[in-house]
């Protein structure tokens, strides 16, 4: 079950972004709904929109945002970002508690996030310690 209160919301803009078809945003919505579920981890909102710099976003307030192009990703990268974010709701930092939870139920994080840095810091690529690029 998609999480109770919590707003799936897709930006307008995204069409424009990319070639996005729905089915692919819908799939990116049932990975989060899955990692959710399995991490006990409810976002107050989720939001997919254009970003260019980072793969996702957690705020404080508990809003996750992921990158429309996410969508067409595979599963496993997928994953990856979303697995970061949500777990950012509980651990706030890249620390080792948080590097030890994404080994934990991701544990190809590092090898699958190679080569998907965004420009500058990424945000994933900031917790893989240089494995990317
Ligand atoms: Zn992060």
């Amino acid at each position: 079950m998609w999480p109770k209160g919590c707003h799936f919301v897709v930006s307008p803009q995204m069409a424009n972004v990319m070639d996005l078809k729905p089915e692919a945003v819908l799939r990116l919505r049932g990975r989060v709904q899955y990692w959710a579920e399995r991490l006990s981890l409810r976002p107050r909102a989720v939001r997919v929109q254009r970003m260019i710099k980072k793969w996702g976003s957690c705020s404080t307030s508990g809003t996750v945002t992921f990158a429309a192009d996410l969508a067409v990703h595979e599963d496993q990268f997928q994953d990856v970002v979303i697995v970061h974010e949500l777990l950012h709701l509980r651990v706030r930092h890249h620390g080792k508690l948080f590097r030890a939870l994404m080994g934990v139920h991701v544990p190809h994080w590092r090898t699958t996030s190679r080569g998907k840095a965004r420009r500058g810091n990424a945000e994933i690529a900031s917790t893989t310690g240089g494995a990317v690029n």
